[in-house]
């Protein structure tokens, strides 16, 4: 008996008790690869789980059924109780927190990233695309769109396009004017670049900073099926929009709402033919 236990300590320590011989784990992905779409879908059939770049095939079709009737929208249909939470601006420092309040809760979402934005944080791109969220355009540099010529408008929208194509994301099928500001213009560029301009329903004001609370309420008033809620995980100190986070989530469960990707809530509830355009929202 006495022997056994000599050797099995023996193969233990031969086997990497030893310090200079200890193994260090292998490099992995720096996060854990979560599979949100099919836990948040569970009715999806299994090649729906198939998400590259947090969009399936079908997402990407349901979206071209969009543009044939519209460029723009800022809100689904009331068919399903959904509704998409947004992220703007990112990624950035708050980011890996939004993730991992996403990633916890199974909450699958959409981000507009910017092209600065990527080249700051590249990592923290590569870790929201990893993670299976939508990855979605919303310019280079953040200008008033409306104010720019159409060759500025394309480099900051192509531009933003090829940022997130070149660390590893599908070209984004998905738009944000920043500020909501646009004209014919930036409608005809992103038209051609064949994404679809995503406005929204209901504007938390995060970026403004009013506090936890009112963060809360902005967004849970405002949510209703169809709704796009807006949020930023970037563009300044967003420590109350984390704070929001896991009390919005709560509440639209609390409302049976189910959140989901833009791309989904199109699948699902594209909206209606003949709704009035969203105008640029600006004023600028
Ligand atoms: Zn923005």
């Amino acid at each position: 008996m006495l022997s056994l236990i000599a050797v099995v300590a023996l193969i233990a320590l031969a086997s990497g008790g030893g310090g200079a011989t200890r193994r260090t784990p292998s490099p992995g992905p720096a996060r854990p690869v979560m599979a949100l779409f099919p836990i948040s879908h569970p009715g999806a059939s299994p090649t729906a789980a198939v998400v590259v770049g947090g969009i399936t095939p079908a997402q990407s079709a349901g979206i071209d059924r969009v543009l044939a009737y519209t460029k723009s929208i800022s809100q689904g249909s009331a068919r399903k109780p959904e509704v998409a939470l947004t992220f703007d601006d990112g990624p950035g420092i708050n980011t890996p927190e939004i993730l991992a309040i996403l990633e916890h809760e199974r909450v699958p979402a959409t981000f507009f990233e910017m092209g600065r934005s990527i080249q700051a944080y590249p990592a923290f791109a590569r870790d929201t695309l990893a993670a299976g969220f939508t990855i979605a355009n919303h310019t280079v540099t953040h200008p008033f769109l409306a104010h720019l010529s159409e060759p500025e408008q394309r480099r900051e929208i192509v531009g933003a396009s090829q940022a997130i194509h070149a660390y590893g994301a599908p070209s984004p099928r998905l738009f944000r004017p920043p500020f909501g500001s646009f004209d014919n213009a930036t409608e005809r560029l992103v038209h051609a670049e064949r994404m679809l301009s995503v406005l929204w329903t209901v504007d938390t004001r995060d970026f403004s900073q009013p506090g936890t609370d009112q963060i809360v309420y902005t967004a849970l008033s405002g949510a209703k099926p169809g709704a796009i809620i807006l949020m930023h995980d970037a563009g300044g100190p967003r420590g109350q929009t984390v704070a929001a986070l896991p009390r919005i989530i709560n509440g639209l469960r609390r409302k049976h709402l189910r959140p989901v990707t833009v791309p989904q809530l199109i699948l699902d509830d594209p909206p209606p033919r003949g709704l009035p355009a969203p105008h640029n929202l600006s004023g600028r």
